[in-house]
């Protein structure tokens, strides 16, 4: 596989090709990390802290009384009400989207 491209332009594209994985991965970071901090800041809103957890109102279905709750640690969040599960980033698209109107 990678025993003939030891020389001349095979050498150079092999090296561009890793500058290029370099780049993409220092995007991925950066990316990773404005989601984080749109994330903590939906998250941050929307919930109460409540020891170590989050604790809000569910996104993803109608209550009045809070039940869903998000663990920082983990990046996960689980509804009690609902039973709905999964990361951060869904929960903050939950509370992101245009749900206020279904809940007033
Ligand atoms: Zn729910």
């Amino acid at each position: 596989m990678g025993k003939q491209w030891g020389h001349g332009f095979f050498k150079g594209k092999e090296e561009a090709t890793k500058l290029w994985a370099e780049r993409d991965i220092q995007f991925a970071k950066e990316y990773s990390k404005a989601i984080r901090d749109w994330i903590f800041e939906n998250i941050d809103e929307n919930m109460k802290h409540s020891g170590r957890l989050m604790l809000g109102l569910c996104p993803f279905h109608k209550e009045k009384t809070p039940s869903c709750t998000y663990d920082p640690l983990t990046d996960k969040y689980h509804c009690f009400g609902c039973g709905k599960t999964g990361d951060g980033e869904e929960l903050a698209r939950g509370y992101c989207c245009d749900i206020e109107d279904d809940f007033f």
